[in-house]
């Protein structure tokens, strides 16, 4: 069968490959892969910058956002043949540290965690692949042209819970979050904020594209100017970019009490010359936080797959700018300027209908 492979650290190693089935070992859920998302990691993967092969291989399978329907089930594992699931992306550290011992493996404190199609583990971007049942999260039918959207969307669940829960320090009555950041993970924080009733506003440097009226579509505000001016006195900022200034800037404009949650990463190659002392102070004297948060743990991704259906399906479709079959997977790593997710596709075209004579 074929898949898309990398050596991790080799920059345009990527190819398509013939490799083995899947091995029983890998998981008693055999499924057959619809779509696999593309995102940052995976282009920083085929990079050479980042990503590494399971223990004693060169070569990694790439793809962490998964789609795929159940070709065989073990008994008594509440799924069946023909059900639509997404396979989570991490798997708990072999100590277990404490938050792995419970299930919680997105908060891993050892960093000794591995993920399928990042680090150590192969991922999903194969015609099939095997997944052991508790990393497997079913679908509702009707998810089935968007369902590459709930891994991450399982990370902005994660973002979200985790900002409700530090929200809960002191009485807090949100009412405004400023999404910074108009791509995938920017466009879905934005989502669940208007689900919570949020006035949400998001703000991106482009003017034209999808982007603005995808945002205006789901009732938020589009901004493309500076960060202290999209929305004074906002209560939460969500970074998606990343990027040093606008992290900095994001910290820089809350209100007391404050909650920057910030969900990029950074090449970490860009200096950037910053007053920390002032920033510091601003910070102390108003109470606010200042949060990293990665992955997801299997309540996010159940979150996740609630949250996208109770969604316009249609707007969550515009969400997906490009879809490459897997032997055109290039296109799909290569993002244009009016991309927001683009996808590798798996499944085989639809038979041509028979001729009626
Ligand atoms: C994935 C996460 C993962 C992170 C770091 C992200 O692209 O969505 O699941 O933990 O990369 O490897």
């Amino acid at each position: 069968m074929r898949a898309l492979t990398v050596h991790p650290g080799v920059p345009g190693s990527a190819r398509i490959e013939e490799i083995a089935e899947p091995h029983a070992s890998a998981g008693s859920v055999l499924v057959k892969v619809l779509a696999v998302g593309v995102c940052g990691t995976d282009r920083e993967i085929i990079e050479g910058s980042y990503g590494a092969a399971p223990a004693g291989e060169e070569r990694l399978v790439l793809g962490h956002e998964s789609l795929g329907r159940v070709l065989e089930a073990p008994p008594g594992a509440e799924l069946a043949a023909g059900d639509l699931v997404v396979g989570i992306v991490r798997r708990p550290d072999p100590v277990p540290c404490a938050c792995c011992a419970i299930g919680e493996w997105d908060m891993c404190r050892n960093g000794r965690y591995t993920e399928r199609g990042i680090k150590a583990l192969h991922g999903y971007c194969a015609e099939r692949v095997r997944i052991e049942p508790e990393f497997v999260v079913s679908l509702p039918p009707h998810l089935d042209r968007i369902g590459v959207l709930v891994e991450p969307t399982s990370v902005v669940a994660k973002a979200w819970e985790q900002i409700e829960r530090i929200g809960r320090r002191a009485a807090w009555f949100p009412r405004s979050v400023l999404v910074i950041g108009a791509g995938p993970i920017g466009l879905l924080a934005a989502l669940l904020g208007v689900q919570r009733g949020l006035s949400v506003h998001v703000l991106d440097r482009v003017t034209s594209g999808p982007k603005p009226q995808l945002v205006r579509d789901l009732g938020a505000t589009y901004h493309a100017g500076a960060v202290n001016e999209a929305c004074p006195g906002v209560d939460i900022i969500l970074e998606c970019t990343g990027v040093g200034q606008l992290v900095f800037d994001a910290m820089r404009s809350t209100s007391p009490g404050g909650i920057v949650c910030l969900t990029g990463i950074s090449s970490g190659q860009r200096l950037l010359e910053a007053n920390i002392a002032a920033l510091n102070r601003s910070l102390v004297l108003e109470n606010d936080v200042v949060f990293g948060t990665v992955n997801a743990n299997r309540r996010h991704y159940e979150e996740a797959v609630g949250a996208l259906a109770r969604a316009d399906s249609a707007w969550l479709e515009r969400l997906i700018t490009r879809r490459a079959p897997l032997e055109r997977w290039r296109e799909a790593i290569d993002r244009g300027p009016e991309d927001v997710k683009t996808v590798i596709d798996l499944s085989p075209p639809p038979s041509p209908a028979p001729l009626s004579r």
